[in-house]
């Protein structure tokens, strides 16, 4: 059952107040039932958070991180006027719990369910790409390394639950 808008409007003020000292302005949440392959969404102007409902309702676990990702942008934007996925971003994400981040366009944050699952992560310069497959061996950082395997920069892989946001 999906939660109705009066409890995400209160989720959103509860992690407000919680994970971003009351900073970001109100905004109104709203379910979009025509999303098919994204799961958030944000508008700076109006302010608006949408949300698909055919995704939660198939990843009810997902609500929290959908919603948070979103609010980490409303609160960038309110904040410092960041719209992107900056250093600034990544750190927010990695306070909150937050596995990882795939887009960036303008004034739409969006999510794909398409179907890459992994996410290789290095932990040194915070790059990170995007695979279908687990990777079947061990992967250095290409940017950190210099073209050999270098224990140092390994990257870390990450599970996507079919939950992500993708450069469009
Ligand atoms: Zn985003
Ligand atoms: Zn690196």
């Amino acid at each position: 059952m999906l939660p109705d808008v009066s409890a995400l409007q209160l989720l959103f003020a509860q992690y407000n107040a919680l994970y971003f000292g009351g900073e970001i302005p109100a905004h109104r949440i709203a379910y979009n039932a025509r999303f098919s392959n994204l799961a958030g969404r944000i508008t700076y102007r109006p302010p608006l958070i949408e949300l698909s409902s055919k995704h939660i309702l198939r990843n009810p676990e997902s609500l929290r991180d959908t919603l948070l990702h979103e609010m980490i942008h409303a609160w960038l934007f309110a904040t410092r006027g960041d719209r992107g996925h900056s250093a600034a971003f990544k750190k927010k994400m990695r306070e909150l719990g937050l596995s990882s981040i795939y887009h960036d366009m303008g004034a739409a944050r969006e999510f794909s369910l398409d179907s890459k699952r992994y996410v290789l992560r290095c932990e040194h310069c915070s790059a990170e790409i995007l695979r279908r497959r687990r990777p079947p061996s061990l992967v250095a950082c290409a940017r950190c390394s210099r073209g050999r395997y270098d224990q140092r920069y390994q990257l870390k892989v990450y599970e996507i639950l079919g939950l992500r946001e993708v450069t469009d």
